[in-house]
């Protein structure tokens, strides 16, 4: 299966003079979510990892997918203001201003070896802002696992230290 062959492209959306790559057809293929979690099984080795971590929302989807395939938990990464009870926040800068993560306070264990997940790669800012929210709270960064990369925007370049994967590149 050609995973390309699933991504809907959208141009001018959310604003004029982007083209937005959806993931939708994926997800309402199952044979096409099993490719998904056969490609990172091959390159991330379970013993290595204790959680996954989705980046808001789409990396919710794929956190979970791999989550149930590795048998293993997973966290949320939200946008600032939606979790409950105590949480640890990093601001990073987009394209018109700021924007702000967080996590909750406690839901990682000093230590424990973190898989961060997120449908797409493009500057790379949300990725580098969830890898510094990650080891603020403790946790050691596996590596990330993306769908899509938009390989012209470069964002590899600010995770370049750590264990990177990306399915399928523009
Ligand atoms: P970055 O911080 O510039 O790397 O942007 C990545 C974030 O924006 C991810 O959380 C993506 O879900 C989202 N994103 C940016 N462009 C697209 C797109 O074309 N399709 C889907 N998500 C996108």
């Amino acid at each position: 299966m050609n995973l390309k062959d699933k991504i809907a492209e959208y141009p001018n959306f959310p604003k004029k003079g982007i083209l937005f790559r959806d993931f939708s057809p994926i997800l309402k293929d199952p044979s096409a979510m099993t490719v998904i979690a056969d490609e990172f099984t091959k390159h991330f080795h379970p013993k290595n990892i204790d959680l996954f971590a989705g980046i808001e929302s789409r990396g919710f989807i794929l956190a979970c997918i791999l989550a149930a395939r590795y048998n293993k938990g997973m966290v949320m990464i939200r946008k600032a203001g939606k979790l409950p009870g105590k949480t640890t926040k990093t601001s990073y800068t987009i394209e018109y201003g700021k924007d702000t993560i967080e996590i909750q306070k406690d839901i990682i264990k000093e230590g424990q070896r973190i898989l961060i997940c997120d449908d797409l790669l493009a500057t790379g800012g949300t990725a580098k802002a969830s890898a510094k929210l990650i080891e603020k709270v403790g946790g050691k960064i596996v590596g990330f696992a993306f769908i899509i990369e938009l390989t012209e925007l470069n964002g590899m370049k600010g995770i370049s230290k750590y264990d990177c994967k990306s399915l399928v590149k523009y």
